[in-house]
């Protein structure tokens, strides 16, 4: 990070009053204030999870005929980038670097216009997207100032700083979000393209990434109600935008796009909640579409009468007989609890790194009502705190809590590859998870074994490679270290005064 302009220690690895207060001070208030009103902090101050613009990043990546440049520290824009190639984006991405002096002249903002101009061909893009990141952000950078549209490509600048978007998922929403509204405006002021699946039939837009298979089985299960759904959020084209904002209802499976959601409100489209997980929550998410569609009784019932045996049979078919924790910072773990409930599992705690939402509350309360604690903006020392509480047969979270649960020979997974690998919802969901579920916790013995075998060697303080025997704690070291940070810390305070 550069220091001569964003506060030094800022960024993700602490200092986030003080480049807030940067930002403030470069004419970013209205942006932080919406980012604050959006994306609520609390009850602590910032989950531990990847940089969040790589959740924007990653929704422009994904968009065929879209550009995305980032502007911000190379460090940060290595870790974005190589997190991108990690998850096989096979797209370029745009990069504008900086120093002091382009930073404090203003120069970076020209930099970033002309490298926009040089992109935006539109033979080559429907969107040129422009990410400012946590110093150009802190530093006033405005990309508001950049034209809307050059030769019909339309140019998109959004800020999504560390200290203003908690985390990665609800950053997808700070572009999905930016782009619906440059969409609804376009549609607003005259005729826009056709989309490539237009439905005749009333549809649903479905807001989140899902799993490939689950946007055909939810259409299976609102066919009976006359109804069929359209290209979801975030989009992969844009022209799919204009569908999606032509929906009938939108439904908010992932429960934290508020941007998202704000703009289908402005197009006067009603939104609900939760999703089709399991028998109970099935049930409900059809009744809550259907009302809102307006469809008739009947073929809500008609839906309902052919989606909920066969989720029956299906969860009857895979039981599991576990105690879980689930964990995560996908927006979706309050779903998954919900599935693996409806199976059979007893899950005393849900912790979530995304907020409370409208949107969650019927998952929400569908898990207090049968005992689970559930918490939102959940930190690490949460999650952990709950396994070690629980002892569960298997505890589902992030990398570092995955990690915890090894050192204490709990079967573990990470919750990404559990979602994004399977269907959750309907009767394709209702049978995905017992099947990894159970293939773990057989795997209990043997992590029991290990933390046996290892007993102790290489955990805390003595981790690393290379020892032949139980590594031995110098004599007195830490008292050393101790007096040496003191003595560090007093000279600091005197340089001060
Ligand atoms: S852009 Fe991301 S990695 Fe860089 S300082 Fe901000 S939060 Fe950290």
């Amino acid at each position: 990070m550069d220091g001569s302009i964003a506060p030094s220690g800022g960024g993700c690895h602490g200092g986030r009053e003080r480049m807030v207060d940067a930002a403030r001070a470069a004419g970013k208030s209205e942006t932080l204030e919406r980012l604050m009103h959006d994306y609520p902090r609390g009850p602590h101050d910032q989950p531990q999870s990847m940089c969040p613009a790589f959740g924007s990043l990653r929704v422009g990546l994904r968009m065929r005929r879209v550009a995305t440049i980032l502007s911000g520290s190379a460090c940060c824009v290595y870790g974005l980038t190589f997190t991108s190639h990690f998850y096989g984006a096979k797209r370029t991405v745009g990069y504008v670097p900086f120093n002091s002096e382009t930073l404090v002249k203003g120069q970076l903002f020209e930099d970033i216009r002309n490298a926009v101009y040089e992109t935006a061909k539109p033979e080559n893009y429907d969107a040129v997207v422009v990410i400012n990141l946590c110093v150009p952000t802190a530093s006033g950078v405005p990309l508001d100032l950049l034209p809307k549209q050059i030769e019909g490509v339309r140019i998109i600048g959004i800020d999504v700083p560390g200290f203003g978007v908690p985390t990665h998922a609800e950053a997808k929403d700070v572009l999905a979000g930016a782009m619906l509204k440059y969409a609804r405006t376009e549609a607003e002021a005259g005729p826009v393209a056709r989309p490539r699946s237009l439905q005749d039939l009333p549809t649903v837009s479905l807001i989140g990434e899902l799993f490939p298979g689950d946007p055909p089985g939810i259409g299976a299960l609102l066919a009976p109600m006359g109804m069929a759904v359209a290209p979801q959020l975030p989009a992969r084209e844009w022209r799919d935008l204009y569908a999606a904002l032509d929906c009938t209802v939108a439904a908010a499976v992932h429960p934290f796009y508020t941007a998202t959601v704000r703009e289908f409100r402005a197009a006067g489209r009603p939104v609900v909640g939760s999703g089709p997980v399991g028998v109970d929550g099935t049930a409900a998410w059809l009744e809550a579409v259907g009302a809102a569609a307006g469809i008739a009784t009947d073929k809500i019932e008609a839906a309902k009468n052919k989606a909920l045996p066969a989720i029956r049979a299906a969860l009857d078919a895979h039981p599991i007989d576990a105690r879980i924790t689930v964990s995560g910072y996908e927006g979706s773990e309050l779903l998954v609890a919900r599935a693996l409930m409806e199976a059979g599992a007893d899950v005393p705690y849900v912790g979530t790194a995304c907020p409370r939402t409208e949107w969650s509350d019927a998952d929400r309360i569908w898990l207090e009502e049968r005992g689970t604690f559930v918490q939102f903006r959940a930190s690490l020392d949460q999650d952990v705190a709950a396994m070690l509480d629980v002892r569960p047969d298997l505890a589902i979270g992030t990398t570092p809590l995955v990690q915890k649960g090894k050192e204490h020979g709990i079967p573990a997974l990470y919750f990404t590859n559990m979602v994004s690998a399977r269907p959750l919802f309907g009767a394709a969901g209702a049978g995905a998870l017992a099947g990894i579920v159970a293939a773990q916790i057989k795997g209990a013995p043997r992590f029991a074994r290990m933390v046996s075998f290892f007993d102790q060697v290489g955990a805390g303080s003595a981790t690393g490679y290379g020892w032949q025997g139980k590594p031995v704690e110098p004599k007195g070291s830490r008292e050393r270290m101790r007096k040496q940070r003191e003595a560090k810390a007093k000279a600091l305070e005197a340089v001060g005064t």
